[in-house]
């Protein structure tokens, strides 16, 4: 079963037309890695999936776990069981962390986290920032360890996470990815995961590859060996190997 389905989605911003027909399936249980040049519409997919206004779907559908969730607001997808990670988390200033953390879990203010959750803060060793405004002044491994950290208390079923290894030092690369993994497999949840540089590749046990490039959407099986494509053939020799082998549909096995 697909817990995610993207049905001949085209979206425009402003106007503009930035996807068209694009095609792509995440597998219950499974991880989506999402390749792609600068600017080929990377996270207007995964922004146009959360449901993030300014993003206009002009055709096709987005399915999740069943339902047409095409239409639905950032809320009722978060509601639903889709978790969003930022490129940049934005600051929130005048809200703590644990605060934050309260609402992602649905504790109410006056009450303790759970047990589980404080012990996810300790292994993300976040401890000394939950009474400080969430991001204000944290390095960006820091921000990106309290992003996971929300995003894993709110147990989604689907995570979209825009360049998780982007301004992450090494060590907390292994921190958060460890803990995504360990969650992906705990609750057979499922993920679709954007990389430029493909770091996250080492820690998370990704089953597909997508290329997003000129507007189309090719996925593969074997994302280390896609990806090793890339670097050494670059989004061009991509695009050659596309060429050659036509049969290859958009949802084409490697
Ligand atoms: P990627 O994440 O793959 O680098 P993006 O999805 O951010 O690419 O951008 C895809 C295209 O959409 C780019 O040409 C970008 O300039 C354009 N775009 C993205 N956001 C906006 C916006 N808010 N207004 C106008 N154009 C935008
Ligand atoms: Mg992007």
């Amino acid at each position: 079963m697909n817990i995610l389905e993207i049905k001949g989605l085209s979206v425009e911003i402003g106007g503009k037309l930035i996807l068209s027909n694009i095609n792509l399936n995440v597998a219950s249980g499974e991880s989506n890695m999402l390749f792609g040049p600068n600017g080929s519409g990377k996270s207007t997919l995964l922004n146009t999936i959360l449901g993030m206004p300014d993003y206009e779907v002009v055709g096709g559908s987005i399915i999740f776990d069943g339902r047409d969730v095409t239409n639905l607001s950032i809320d009722e997808h978060a509601r639903m069981g889709i978790g969003f990670g930022f490129q940049q988390p934005p600051e929130v200033v005048g809200v703590k962390l644990e605060d934050i953390l309260k609402v992602c879990e649905g504790t109410a203010r006056d009450k303790e986290l759970s047990n589980e959750a404080k012990e996810l803060v300790e292994r993300l060793d976040m401890q000394k920032y939950l009474y400080r405004d969430v991001n204000v002044g944290f390095s960006g491994g820091e921000r990106k360890r309290a992003e996971v950290l929300q995003l894993l208390i709110m147990k989604p079923k689907l995570l979209l996470l825009d360049e998780p290894d982007s301004g992450v030092d090494v060590e907390s690369l292994g921190l958060i990815a460890g803990e995504i993994q360990k969650y992906l497999t705990k609750n057979n949840a499922s993920a679709l995961i954007i990389t430029n540089h493909g770091h996250i590749l080492e820690h998370i046990k990704a089953q597909r590859a997508c290329v997003l490039m000129n507007k189309i959407i090719y996925c593969y099986n074997k994302p280390k060996k896609i990806f090793r494509n890339i670097k050494e053939k670059g989004y061009q020799g991509c695009t050659k190997c596309q060429k050659r082998n036509p049969s290859r549909d958009q949802n084409g096995a490697m």
